[in-house]
């Protein structure tokens, strides 16, 4: 009998699968459709991390057995390698980018090919081809046309020190990930997309997907969609400067809009508790309501506040801070005059940037108010609470009850007081029922060499204007220099003959834009472009779009829910609007899979030393054992370390299919050897769809021990369906092993078994408990259960324990398929 050698074989199947062609996906076949994606990998410079290996393998196996159940299924492959990580290593190294990724992907196909994965590598696609990149600029067009594309002035996070503007991914708590140094913040103009206008429909369409619960919680809690109301509180006396609005025309209006304060809350029923207002330290009525002897401290506030980062600054734990301005403003609900507040706890981005401060019904407001001396007054009773007690105990009540202290109101449940508050205010034209989102517009360009040139150009007489279709792509110019600038532009704006352009409407000169796409850009619609993706003259063909949309299974990474996930899925549905794609939503199903830790339990990290390499664990024990290891090593929704000792074992176990198998079969299969591999079977169909790939592996594991136990009664047709079954999750020894047999052709063009519900049944009998030969009870059992498993059975009841009474147990006799006798 040959040793089992993966080395040997694996190489040799791996190419015989690539000549004959066995995973191309036929474009509008008569077969079903089944269209499988994981998510492509970001190309660096150390390859591919077992944690790639782990979804890959687990999403590999279930391409194979859907190939075998007849479908026509798309599993393709490509790569995302434009953006920060890329460049920053260019920096490092001195090597351009273009030169890495080239080296970058032909390292990246090596190691995917050699674990025997069956993507079809005819879609392959690179996000940095200005083949591919042609049409993420025509997207950005299309978005740019619909008014869904725009510039703001908006703070972004700023290194000093590296004269660069950094995106929030990149400041590590308040610090430049880079350089260490303290992140400010810089006010520079920035492309944004208006994911917001999508908001409802993102949280709404959750319900057409077949999403794990925690993605669509995630997704939901992102958006953050809360029913309220937007209440105006009339600053009581501007200042001079305040009313002398130079750009108003019509004197009234804008004095009126411009000295309102307008606060969102989702607890209108406590206005009447209002005993401060707090503004965010961007807001524009500061400087208007700022009194002269509070501007001095405002002012170096403010300061301080801008060296934060918006994470830093609304931390829960953090303890909130603020300052006086020296104004008041009026609470429309009983005409009280109440102070205004800086704080920097409140963001600019949610709820108009101003809160309503309510100390007595809110614990982040009660502990602001305690740390300021602010008054705290009741508004809602509840019989249950002693109120005055949980104050001073530091609690605030934030629960139901009556209203009190609250005029007309006194007395009304504190749920309807919402609605109805609302209502009144907004008869006064005073309040007005709104909703209010977490979400915020996708900052969308970034001041760096390494992306796509978004497709603009600037003309001082015609404005922004579009590139035309025709030109595109804009094509990224290779430069020696894609260091950053130090002046917060990219490094592109420095390349004046590429900058320098015509205006495609009036022919005078004109400036391209010069910022670059973030790298999300590229993998927000990829998977479209794997339907067709060497059409030169759309994204790709509608009517293939169309035979493969939306795709039937997605698995990525959990940290990718609100960011790819979401922005992929808004992108989409722009398409859908403007009629390029042809479903509401582009994903049906969505799984995620855990971390993969180093075997220490801490990241894999070069600088740990501790980075297990694919290319390692397949050389010493070959791709099947690095695949199903990978399935096997825990749930694989969840974060797992590495086990050298896992993967022997996986080795020993692989080892043992193969001596069984070569071994020579049994004459005829018992029953119950029938039975065991249709059980194998239907576990594989389960638990491969509910990605429980852990004990998918285990019921093989299981099934091979008893095969070598009863080797007998284990027949040829028996180990070849063995074989078949396998052969999704291990392919390389399945097929050997299919070709030692003597088989024709290959075991991965087998059609999958179907398991027959019937043969599964157990068949089971009533086994008879005795106690020194006297029956003391009865237990249904399988026809064929094991005496130690019947043992166990018999010692676990609670009557048969009372009959042995503590006594010592002398002999057990057990009469298979009758009786199980204890002797005391
Ligand atoms: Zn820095
Ligand atoms: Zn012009």
């Amino acid at each position: 009998m040959p040793n089992y050698n993966p080395q040997e074989i694996e190489p040799k199947w791996q190419k015989y699968w690539e000549k004959n062609d066995f995973y191309r996906a036929e474009d509008f076949s008569k077969k079903p459709k089944f269209y499988l994606l994981i998510e492509f990998p970001y190309l660096s410079g150390e390859g591919l991390h077992v944690g790639h290996c782990r979804s890959y393998s687990a999403l590999d196996a279930v391409a194979r057995k859907k190939r075998m159940e007849g479908y026509n299924v798309l599993f393709p492959i490509g790569w995302d390698a434009f953006g920060l990580p890329a460049e920053n290593y260019a920096i490092k190294t001195g090597i351009h980018p273009e030169e890495t990724t080239k080296k970058n992907i032909v390292n990246y196909k090596r190691q995917l090919k050699s674990l025997g994965l069956s993507f079809d590598w005819s879609r392959e696609i690179n996000t940095t081809d200005p083949r591919y990149y042609r049409w993420t600029q025509w997207i950005f067009l299309k978005l740019f046309e619909k008014g869904l594309a725009y510039r703001a002035e908006i703070p972004v996070n700023w290194c000093p020190s590296c004269k660069i503007g950094l995106a929030n991914e990149e400041v590590v708590s308040g610090s430049c990930e880079r350089c260490g140094a303290q992140v400010l913040k810089k006010v520079l103009k920035q492309w944004m997309l208006k994911i917001t206008n999508y908001a409802d429909r993102l949280i709404d369409d959750l319900e057409k997907v077949n999403y794990l619960e925690k993605i669509k919680t995630q997704q939901i809690n992102w958006i953050g969609k809360s029913y309220g109301t937007e209440i105006d509180f009339k600053v009581a006396d501007l200042n001079e400067t305040g009313e002398e609005d130079k750009s108003s025309s019509s004197p009234s209006l804008p004095l009126r809009e411009s000295s309102v304060i307008k606060v969102f809350t989702t607890r209108a029923d406590t206005v009447f508790g209002v005993t401060a207002v707090v503004l965010t330290p961007e807001h524009s009525l500061i400087k208007k309501t700022v009194k002269e002897e509070q501007k001095e401290v405002v002012k170096k506030y403010i300061e301080e506040s801008e060296k934060k980062t918006e994470f830093e600054r609304t931390k829960l734990e953090k303890e909130k801070t603020g300052v006086f301005t020296g104004s008041y403003c009026i609470n429309p609900a009983n005409n009280e005059k109440v102070p205004i507040w800086v704080g920097d706890y409140v963001v600019a981005t949610y709820g108009g940037g101003a809160v309503m401060v309510v100390p007595a019904h809110d614990q982040r407001d009660l502990e602001f108010a305690q740390k300021y001396n602010l008054p705290i007054k009741q508004v809602i009773c509840n019989p249950n609470f002693n109120f005055d007690q949980l104050i001073k105990g530091g609690q605030a009540y934030e629960g139901e009850g009556a209203l009190t202290n609250s005029g007309e109101f006194n007395g009304w449940p504190s749920e309807d007081a919402r609605e109805d508050i609302s209502k009144w205010l907004e008869k006064k034209k005073l309040g007005r029922k709104t909703v209010q989102y977490k979400l915020r517009d996708w900052v969308f360009s970034r001041q760096h060499y390494w992306g796509e040139p978004i497709p603009i150009i600037h003309c001082s007489k015609c404005g922004q204007m579009s590139v035309p279709e025709k030109d595109l792509p804009v094509e990224l110019p290779y430069v020696e220099k894609y260091q950053p600038t130090g002046t917060g532009e990219s490094p592109l704006s420095v390349i004046t003959e590429w900058v320098n352009t015509k205006c495609p409407k009036c022919s005078g000169l004109a400036k391209r834009e010069t910022d670059t796409m973030p790298n999300w850009a590229g993998s927000n619609w990829y998977y479209m472009r794997y339907c067709d993706s060497q059409n030169d003259k759309a994204l790709a063909d509608s009517k293939k779009l169309k035979y493969w949309l939306p795709v039937d299974w997605y698995n990525g990474g959990m940290e990718h829910t609100t960011l790819h996930l979401l922005y992929s899925r808004f992108v989409y549905k722009f398409l859908y609007d403007i009629k390029v794609a042809l479903t509401p939503e582009p994903y049906q199903k969505r799984t995620s899979h855990g971390i993969v830790l180093a075997e220490d339990g801490r990241k894999m990290s070069k600088s740990f030393g501790n980075v297990i390499n694919p290319d390692d664990i397949v050389k010493s024990y070959g791709a099947d054992t690095l695949r199903i290891y990978e399935m096997f090593m825990g749930p694989f929704d969840q974060t797992i370390s590495w086990s050298t000792q896992g993967v022997r074992g996986v080795y020993r176990f692989l080892e043992k299919v193969w001596k069984l198998t070569l071994n020579g079969a049994g004459e005829k299969s018992s029953e119950r050897v029938i039975r065991a591999i249709h059980k194998l079977n239907k576990k594989i169909d389960e638990d491969l769809e509910a990605i429980k790939f852990n004990t998918l592996i285990a019921a093989f594991m299981e099934f091979t021990n008893f095969w070598q136990e009863n080797k007998k009664e284990v027949s040829k047709d028996i180990i070849e369906r063995f074989l078949i079954l396998l052969a999704p999750m291990a392919p390389h020894i399945s097929e050997e092993l299919w070709h030692q047999l003597n088989q024709k052709g290959s075991v991965h063009n087998q059609k999958w078994p179907k398991c027959d519900s019937k043969l599964i049944k157990e068949k089971t009998i009533t086994l008879i408990i005795q106690v020194n030969g006297k029956v003391r009870d009865k237990i249904e059992v399988e026809v064929d259960i094991p005496e130690e498993e019947a043992k166990k059975l018999a010692f676990s009841r609670e009557k048969v324990q009372k009959w042995i009474g503590g006594k010592e147990v002398k002999k057990v006799i057990f009469v298979p398929g009758k009786l199980i006798n204890i002797v005391v």
